[in-house]
């Protein structure tokens, strides 16, 4: 590769997708050349915080089948993934060597972890090489904003009505198609399951998630629920459901490792409301998004504070870490079977409805008392839609150090009856039949 050409690497990370994508556009306009690159961290199936995988099975697998697809994506483009398991701080300064990298472009992150992935990366480059980070996740762009990050309202209502009237959704953009020989040697593979230290998990058949990894099975998921069968003109009617795959759009895992974008999702919304009609279930769906922003910007303002046990709201409680109370939550053997049905689902498939995170997250730690922080690492572990910020951001919310004004606690056995009034739901996960 001449060294006079300038030459980028897109480190994919949780933005697995060629349209929308504000990273992959800057580099392709500001190099003669583009490579890109996606690690499968080795140290996810190894156990952490409070003795959870990072990243169990479930999630591994919708991201293999993420990168699988990004691949065909990006090939049209004639653009290159390199894809490597093992540490960024090793490989991506390997790739800058061979390739006469000038720029590597990332998504802009800002949490714990992240931050400690890009700062050993960056000691080990050489410092010619620009490193340039991009918000590339939000649906209102935080460059849109007209507060200061200092300033992000803390209770939701005011942070959506301030947006709602002030800013606009960017539209979506499509990647710039490269010359052929903008293409690499690839040896290398993306690996399975196994290779990356998992067993494969049986999808149970009852599954409420069975959909596959990438941008393609997203917009599938988007034309079927929207516009084949329009549930998303009764969404706000059936968003609390827990059984079968209908009753939320279930585009999280999706919009978790970037497969979609927020804006994609706001703007087939809006296309909807044009073609059919606009009612309070199409306004509700953008509704939730602006609750995904939210915990963002909470998160931006936060920062870390929000894997404090005292949360943002730095309150101080008296909270237990009794062993035999949460394994018996994590396997579902506590003496509620609504709790236990969601928590064997979760097991078993990598998904919780909204309804079931919240009355499970509440029984940990507002019946039970314990720790947050052990619940929400056991919801990071195996939520197929793990999100730093709508977890953390959730289980704050709903353990009362975070952002409820109200500071809630769930009645479990009454929420069962009100969503599972004949027990259809508990009957089927309680019978812990895969098939
Ligand atoms: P829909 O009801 O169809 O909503 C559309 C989209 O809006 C979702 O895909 C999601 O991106 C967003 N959304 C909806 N509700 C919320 C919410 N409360 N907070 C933030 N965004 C929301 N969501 C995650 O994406 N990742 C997580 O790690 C996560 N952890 C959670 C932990 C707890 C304790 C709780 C109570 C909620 C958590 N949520 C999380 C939020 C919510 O439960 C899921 O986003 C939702 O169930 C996903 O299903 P869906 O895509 O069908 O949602």
């Amino acid at each position: 590769m001449s060294r006079n050409k300038k030459t980028a690497l897109v480190w994919f990370t949780n933005d697995l997708r060629t349209k929308d994508n504000a990273i992959l556009n800057q580099a392709i306009l500001e190099n003669d050349r583009v490579i890109s690159v996606y690690i499968f961290d080795d140290s996810l199936c190894k156990l952490g915080d409070y003795g959870f995988q990072k990243t169990a099975a479930h999630r591994i697998q919708f991201n293999i089948e993420s990168v699988k697809d990004l691949k065909v994506q990006l090939l049209d483009l004639n653009i290159s993934i390199l894809t490597y398991v093992g540490k960024a701080e090793l490989i991506i300064p390997n790739l800058v060597e061979k390739f006469h990298i000038s720029c590597v472009y990332k998504q802009r992150e800002w949490t714990r972890d992240e931050i400690a992935t890009l700062n050993k990366v960056q000691l080990k480059v050489a410092s010619s090489v620009k490193l340039k980070t991009v918000y590339n996740q939000f649906l209102y762009h935080p460059d849109d904003i007209n507060f200061q990050i200092e300033d992000v309202p803390d209770v939701f209502t005011v942070f959506r009505k301030n947006i709602e009237k002030n800013l606009s959704v960017r539209p979506t953009t499509k990647a710039h198609k490269l010359e052929e020989s903008n293409l690499v040697q690839n040896p290398t593979q993306i690996p399975y399951l196994e290779q990356l230290g998992y067993q494969k998990i049986p999808k149970p058949k009852h599954t409420a998630f069975p959909f596959k990894g990438g941008t393609t099975a997203a917009e599938e998921r988007i034309h079927k629920y929207f516009f084949e069968s329009q549930k998303l003109g009764v969404y706000k009617k059936t968003r609390n459901g827990l059984l079968g795959i209908d009753y939320s759009s279930k585009l999280s895992p999706w919009l978790a490792n970037g497969s979609i974008s927020a804006p994609m999702i706001y703007w087939e919304v809006k296309k909807f409301e044009k073609l059919f009609y606009k009612n309070q279930s199409t306004y509700w769906l953008i509704f939730e998004l602006i609750w995904r922003d939210f915990f963002k910007y909470i998160s931006l303002k936060y920062q870390n504070k929000i894997y404090l046990l005292s949360g943002i709201k730095e309150v101080h409680y008296d909270w237990s870490n009794n062993q035999q109370m949460i394994k018996d939550w994590i396997n579902g053997s506590t003496s509620e079977p609504f709790i236990n049905a969601n928590m064997i689902e979760l097991k078993q498939t990598g998904w919780m409805s909204n309804r079931g995170r919240q009355n499970t997250a509440s029984f940990f730690a507002k019946t039970m008392k314990l720790d947050w922080r052990i619940g929400a690492a056991y919801f990071e572990s195996m939520l197929l839609d793990y999100d730093t910020h709508s977890n953390y951001g959730n289980w704050m919310y709903v353990s009362g150090v975070g952002n409820d004004p109200r500071d809630r606690v769930f009645d479990t056995m009454w929420q069962a009856q009100r969503y599972d009034p004949k027990s259809k739901y508990q009957l089927l996960w309680l019978q812990k039949k895969l098939f």
